[in-house]
């Protein structure tokens, strides 16, 4: 049956009402209401067909209901789901010995959420820092960057410098020494102090508005911490799987950290798994009881990860995001040429923002990041402002060339409205 426009309308309006009135208010979504997806695209409750350039914050790189994926989730679900730690499961043996090769680490330990693959690995480098290093009972320190995101538990937020994240949730938990990102000579520093027993970073700063550090930066900091007997710990939850045109954004770097940290497309955004990677010598501070999660390691999970880390590789992700992603810079620097309000384009592989420069429009209203991804929208393309100013550009890494250039084009048309 069609319906009337009128009547599709109301379907938005009620599923936000409802939302609105029902749900906590710790978001702040842009007003479209998905219901439906396949690969690069998402449609609304009206019909109406978007690209998705946010991917859920990078968890569907592989593109919105992989047929690979809905197959092995169909599968595992008639098979087995849940069995807890409590006993092995046929899965998590083979899932381990697959990410530890693919990844090149001697062990992995699963979580489910990315925030508590964070909260894994500080856990684990501060009993690291007291049994191996010999820091003094209480007193380990882990060393982050100002500008991070690394999730939204109590001690993650004690790690945050954005005050939107951490204000009236404390008292917070102690342990953590900020230095500014991108930053040797602070971190250098930093890290002198004998107490600090890891240095926790994201190759990318992703939440703070896709900020790229220096060439050198990665490679320094990791070989700094080395120097300094200080595990290096790459946040990867955002930048990892392919997003940046590599499996790991720190190849990019030619140095590999003490653990990496993974999550959201570790298993294609269609459930949630996390994981955290380290060698033996590390890893094995976890004894049994010390550490655990119900849901962990479990079957569905095993599989999931396995096949969407699979249809990376076939698929040649890294490979598409990393050609794709030059194109797409080179396309927006030009629209930075052309359009004083737009200031600059960053990112590396799939991982790109553009900042705009906010205003007043000649009527008094607002014309900010948020006003542009209404036009983007519109348009028929969904991205998500941060600060005022940034609009992130994260396409499932499943697009192609043409799509891209189709993006491109709704892009700058945006741009040129927003005048
Ligand atoms: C999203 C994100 C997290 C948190 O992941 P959740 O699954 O939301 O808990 C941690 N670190 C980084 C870099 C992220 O982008």
């Amino acid at each position: 049956m069609q319906e009337s426009r009128t009547d599709q309308r109301s379907k938005t309006r009620i599923a936000i009402d409802l939302e609105n009135r029902y749900g906590a208010h710790n978001y702040h979504p842009l007003p479209v209401v998905l219901e439906r997806g396949k690969g690069v695209f998402v449609w609304d409750v009206e019909g109406k067909r978007y690209y998705d350039f946010l991917s859920a914050y990078s968890a569907v790189n592989q593109g919105h209901c992989h047929p690979r994926l809905v197959k092995a989730m169909q599968q595992q679900a008639e098979t087995l789901t849940l069995t807890s730690r409590a006993f092995y499961n046929s899965d998590l043996g083979n899932y381990a010995e697959y990410v530890c090769t693919l990844f090149g680490y001697g062990r992995m330990l699963p979580m489910n959420t990315g925030a508590e693959a964070v909260e894994t690995a500080i856990k684990m480098a501060r009993r690291w820092g007291y049994q191996k290093k010999g820091i003094a009972k209480d007193r380990a320190k882990v060393v982050v960057c100002a500008g991070n995101f690394h999730g939204r538990t109590i001690t993650i937020v004690s790690a945050s410098t954005d005050p939107d994240s951490n204000s009236d949730f404390g008292p917070y938990t102690p342990g953590f020494v900020v230095v500014p990102y991108n930053d040797i000579p602070a971190l250098e520093k930093a890290l002198a102090d004998p107490d600090v027993c890891a240095f926790l970073f994201e190759p990318i700063q992703g939440e703070a508005g896709v900020f790229v550090p220096d060439d050198d930066f990665i490679a320094t900091a990791i070989r700094l911490c080395r120097a300094r007997n200080v595990l290096s710990m790459a946040d990867e939850v955002q930048t990892g799987i392919a997003r940046t045109g590599r499996m790991l954004c720190t190849e990019h770097s030619g140095e590999r950290p003490d653990v990496t940290i993974l999550g959201k497309a570790v298993s294609g955004g269609m459930y949630p798994v996390s994981l955290v990677l380290a060698d033996s010598g590390v890893m094995d501070v976890f004894t049994p009881g010390s550490h655990g999660s119900t849901f962990g390691g479990n079957p569905m999970a095993a599989r999931m990860a396995m096949e969407a880390l699979e249809i990376v590789k076939q698929e040649r992700l890294a490979e598409n995001a990393d050609r794709l992603g030059r194109i797409f810079r080179t396309g927006m620097q030009e629209l930075v040429d052309e359009f004083p309000y737009v200031k600059l384009v960053r990112g590396k592989g799939l991982l790109n923002a553009l900042v705009i420069e906010p205003r007043t429009a000649v009527d008094g209203s607002p014309k900010t990041a948020w006003e542009l991804c209404l036009l983007l929208r519109d348009n028929g393309l969904l991205a998500k402002p941060t600060h005022g100013d940034i609009i992130r550009f994260a396409p499932p890494l499943v697009i192609t060339e043409e799509q891209l250039m189709e993006c491109m084009r709704i892009i700058a048309l945006s741009v040129r409205q927003f005048a």
